[in-house]
């Protein structure tokens, strides 16, 4: 037998045999070491937090009522939490009943649960292109063929959506939903403009779409904005997906689904067959959090470490980036999604970088068709303001070397990088 054969390749399931880790995960393996800069986990700063409240919250849930954390619970989730992931809700402007939510491990299940609630084989979903590559991964698990509908700044190009759905009607096919990610998306740090979701929410309306609505960053605008949600505008074609991840910690895996009835108790009995339950323990920890502790303040708290971390990267990438190197300007959240000149391959490029030792996610993984060669995602939530200025240093003087390679080589007239699938990985934290 050859060591590199899998043994149970004719055992898997059709869907799973053709999943493989990508090459990138070994790299990262490698990019956690403290001499790397890594911009590549898309982690929030959990040491904003004050660590001694969070520790009062979890000792009381054991303390006050030990007993149910540890005890199994529904699958739809503690009614107790629901009513105030509502009140979460209602802070960003997002209408919702506790009966309309399902509690699950994190937004990853939810859009799992999601996934294979509506996906057969081959079905369509439309996501923005880039788009989350845990939502591809949740989509590709259920062999969903995946169509990119591009992006500019001001997020999702509608109207391409319109044009896609035309193409798709001529093919006879209809998409089973539209994966959007509208407030500072992952990876492009860029948002659907208000004109838009309006035009998206008609666009619902005439060719009867449903929605997934994926909004883990909606509360984290640097200057406290919110635009209109999906849900307010079309209710019932809209399944959203929030979590408590990235506004308060992801540690407790703490997200939820709001959907319209019929489909929130398909999703309880596709959850219950998956888990039973969410935690209890987390459940309450989070209940206890929101109920006892001021979170709007610690929301506006993540909101400056973000906007300190974001101008930081912002005024370096200004500094010290080639001509040719273009990037998004995030307004909230974690990310800033970089364009590099023809020539240069980002992935390929990774390897370089990690000895440079920076690190960042390849554009690659945000895509399911293998473009996205000439883009990658940087991600500054996670190192302290010093390290993102040593990163992006390091990063620009990489790239000014490998732009002379490229000029030595072709002149002014590289070629332009191929389309080539990647597994899609992003690091710790998606
Ligand atoms: N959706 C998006 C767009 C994300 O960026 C993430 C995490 N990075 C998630 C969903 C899932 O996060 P979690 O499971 O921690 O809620």
């Amino acid at each position: 037998m050859r060591l590199d054969t899998d043994p149970y390749l004719a055992r898997y399931a059709e869907r799973v045999r053709g999943m493989a880790a990508s090459e990138i995960r070994a790299l990262f393996a490698v990019a956690s070491r403290p001499e790397v800069v890594s911009f590549a986990g898309g982690m929030p700063d959990t040491s904003a937090l004050d660590m001694e409240v969070v520790e009062d919250v979890a000792a009381r849930v054991i303390r006050t009522a030990g007993a149910t954390a540890l005890q199994y619970g529904g699958g739809q989730g503690r009614a107790e939490l629901r009513e105030l992931l509502v009140q979460v809700m209602a802070y960003q402007g997002v209408p919702a009943h506790a009966d309309d939510l399902i509690v699950t491990v994190g937004g990853q299940q939810a859009l799992e649960l999601i996934a294979s609630c509506f996906v057969d084989p081959g079905d369509v979903v439309i996501a923005e292109g880039p788009t989350y590559v845990g939502g591809i991964g949740a989509l590709r698990s259920q062999q969903a063929d995946v169509r990119h509908v591009p992006m500019d700044a001001d997020g999702m190009q509608v109207e391409l959506l319109a044009d896609l759905l035309a193409q798709l009607a001529a093919e006879g096919r209809r998409p089973k939903y539209v994966y959007t990610i509208p407030n500072h998306q992952n990876p492009a740090g860029v948002s659907l403009s208000s004109e838009r979701r309006h035009r998206l929410a008609e666009l619902a309306e005439d060719h009867d779409l449903l929605l997934v609505e994926d909004d883990p960053y909606g509360l984290l605008d640097f200057s406290g904005q919110t635009l209109p949600s999906l849900r307010e505008l079309v209710p019932d074609r809209v399944i959203y997906v929030g979590t408590m991840s990235k506004t308060f910690a992801p540690g407790v895996r703490t997200g939820w689904v709001a959907a319209p009835r019929p489909v929130r108790d398909k999703l309880v009995l596709l959850r219950e067959a998956a888990d039973l339950c969410p935690s209890n323990l987390t459940q309450m920890i989070v209940e206890t959090w929101l109920a006892t502790q001021p979170w709007q303040e610690q929301v506006k708290r993540f909101r400056e470490v973000y906007r300190e971390k974001a101008e930081t990267m912002l005024t370096a990438l200004q500094a010290e980036m080639p001509d040719g190197v273009t990037w998004t300007v995030p307004r909230g959240a974690f990310y800033v999604w970089v364009t590099v000149p023809s020539g240069i391959d980002t992935s390929d490029l990774l390897a370089k970088a990690i000895e440079h030792r920076v690190a960042y996610v390849p554009g690659r993984g945000f895509y399911a068709d293998g473009t996205g060669g000439d883009q990658a995602r940087l991600c500054y939530s996670y190192p302290e303001v010093a390290r993102i200025r040593e990163g992006v240093t390091r990063l620009g003087e990489l790239l000014h070397e490998e732009l002379a390679l490229v000029r030595a080589v072709f002149g002014d007239d590289a070629p332009q990088v191929r389309p080539r699938r990647q597994a899609p990985t992003s690091g710790p934290g998606g």
